[in-house]
């Protein structure tokens, strides 16, 4: 086994789930064995708050040499399905972790969780019960008083094996019996108030079919399958604390003496909660199922096909998520942090490139109307390898509208008459009027230019306020934008008395047509690429491009950067 890992690429200091492990490693726990696992119910796609155990679950697997399984807890027919499978799968994949030939089905032990079911029977350690689950939650007592033994605490083993196998044979409809693990309805840990263990579910299992008529709870499910995997550390989040006791527990009863030598390890973290989202999957899955987003991979939502589709990298997400780091105290995480994440990534690596999204047409009249020319902008000034590429330049452009004013106050650095501003990477232009329609809009701009301020020529250094972005009209090709805002308009929308669906953003999102780009981005775009339009923000090539008829931009994140300005602040 090797030695933990203090020289990595950022030198950190182990967290604290990493410094457990660490020690367990150096005391020989498990013969230094080392297997984590990640174990995703096939219910809904994965989210943020997933990636944050995907990263610890496969990190520390990596960090010290041992392996990570993934395992779909999948003892819920009713929820599950092979498109979150499927899915499931993708995303990890996507963010850079792979479980090689280690992908397990807690539907693969149904039969030794069955199996040991019958034998707690046989063992006086369980009983069927005939009540409603509403009947039994009555019965559990509160945290400070002791519940009520069923009527059917006491039955004979003889009648529980009968009945349980005919639960399984689908003689009882479902919520007329459950199988309870005979524990101590008095235990101050309310998981061990005789905790139900078996339900009857008649919906077929999407990998098992109609074979099974019971399934067993998830916390019958989860902690012996980490045993039968052999899983050494088992992490998870913290609201599983109270049930690490009923884990072992079954797992002592399971594996008897051989516990003593082995039994998973549970270490639990907190969980990764964002501001002005929801990151319960039954309120995603509601927010799907009511159109009141485009799909799981709107990229409005919180998760990773949302995030990859509104174009945040697998880096940036990793960077947030070691920023954010691993504690034992819940917290609500700042949104703007994820977002300076992706900024910084795309600050480094996204090309730039001109394009107009609220276009006016500005005509240069001493340019000559014939002549074109070519200029050479910078690809990335962040990496002086990135190179150059071309933009035409001619007698017409198209700048922003609300980069021209015409009766503009003292401190508007852009356009209006008498005044002058440089084109990007082209020359500098004096405005010299513009024309109006009958209802005082305006429909174009006049100016004219300086031939002698182009880059090499002598006028190239004066200086002048203001730099606008433009693009060539007569060479721009049109596209569409999406400007995606936050989701929610309040700030932890969980928190709040109202539905949730009534405190969604109205103005989350807004589509442009007509947004016109330069030529070599629409030659070059592809699905998923990423570029900085000048002065305005990051954006990324939404897979609708491929049947749109025209490219389709979402906005990644707009360049104002409200976390790095609250740091300096704070400072
Ligand atoms: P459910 O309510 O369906 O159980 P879940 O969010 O727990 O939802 P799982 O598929 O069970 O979904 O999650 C798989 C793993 O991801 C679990 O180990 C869980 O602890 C972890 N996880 C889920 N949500 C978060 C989160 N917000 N932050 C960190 N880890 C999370
Ligand atoms: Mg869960």
């Amino acid at each position: 086994m090797a030695e933990p890992i203090t020289t990595s690429e950022e030198k950190r200091s182990l967290n604290f789930v990493e410094q457990i492990v660490a020690d367990d490693l150096k005391a020989g726990k498990n013969s230094g064995r080392l297997n984590t696992r990640f174990p995703p119910e096939p219910n809904g796609y994965l989210h943020i708050g997933h990636a944050k155990a995907i990263c610890m679950d496969f990190g520390v697997a990596e960090l010290f040499g041992g392996t990570c399984n993934l395992r779909f807890d999948d003892t819920n027919p009713q929820k599950e399905d092979t498109e979150y499978e499927q899915a499931i799968m993708r995303d990890i994949h996507w963010l850079g972790y792979d479980w090689q030939d280690r992908l397990y089905y807690a539907s693969d032990y149904f039969q030794q969780l069955y199996d040991f079911a019958i034998r707690l029977i046989k063992e006086g350690h369980a009983y069927v019960d005939d009540q409603t689950s509403e009947q039994i939650a009555q019965q559990k007592g509160t945290p400070t008083t002791p519940g009520t033994d069923s009527p059917f605490r006491n039955r004979s083993v003889e009648e529980n094996l009968d009945l349980f196998q005919r639960m399984n044979a689908g003689e009882f409809d479902e919520g007329t019996h459950v199988l309870r693990a005979k524990i101590d309805m008095a235990s101050s840990n309310m998981h061990f108030r005789d905790p139900i263990i078996y339900r009857i579910i008649k919906t077929p299992h999407w990998r098992t079919g109609t074979k099974w008529k019971v399934y067993p709870m998830y916390d019958f499910a989860h902690g012996q399958s980490d045993y039968f995997e052999g899983v050494t550390h088992s992490i998870c989040t913290l609201e599983f604390v109270p049930h690490r006791p009923l884990y072992d527990y079954f797992v002592r009863l399971l594996a008897g003496d051989t516990a003593q030598q082995y039994c998973p390890r549970q270490i639990e973290f907190n969980r990764l909660n964002l501001t002005y989202t929801v990151m319960s999957k039954r309120k995603l899955l509601q927010l799907v199922k009511e159109n009141l987003v485009a799909g799981w991979d709107d990229p409005r939502m919180p998760t990773l096909c949302g995030l990859r589709r509104r174009g945040y990298t697998p880096q940036s997400i990793k960077n947030f998520i070691n920023a954010i780091g691993y504690t034992k105290y819940e917290a609500l995480n700042d949104i703007s942090l994820l977002e300076h994440a992706i900024r910084d990534d795309l600050n480094a690596n996204a090309t730039r490139v001109s394009a107009v999204l609220n276009p006016v047409r500005l005509v240069i009249t001493n340019y000559p109307e014939d002549r074109e020319e070519t200029m050479s902008m910078e690809n990335n000034p962040e990496q002086p390898d990135a190179g150059r590429h071309n933009m035409p330049f001619c007698r017409e452009l198209y700048i922003e509208r609300e980069d021209f004013m015409e009766d503009a106050p003292k401190k508007f650095f852009r356009l209006t008459p008498g005044k002058e501003v440089r084109l990007k990477g082209a020359y500098i232009i004096q405005c010299t009027g513009c024309t109006k329609d009958a209802h005082g809009n305006i429909t174009e701009i006049q100016a004219t230019y300086d031939p002698d301020t182009l880059s090499g020529m002598p006028g190239a250094s004066r200086k002048v306020k203001g730099t606008l972005h433009w693009v060539s009209a007569r060479h721009c090709v049109d596209a569409e934008v999406r400007l995606y805002d936050r989701l929610f308009s309040v700030e932890n929308p969980a928190a709040e008395d109202a539905d949730f669906r009534e405190l969604l953003n109205p103005d989350s999102l807004q589509t442009l047509t007509g947004v016109k780009i330069e030529p070599f981005l629409a030659q070059t775009a592809q699905v998923e690429d990423k570029y900085q339009f000048q002065r305005i923000g990051y954006f990324t090539v939404d897979p609708d491009s491929a049947t749109a008829g025209h490219l389709v931009f979402n906005r990644t994140i707009g360049l104002k950067d409200s976390w790095a300005k609250e740091q300096k602040k704070a400072n």
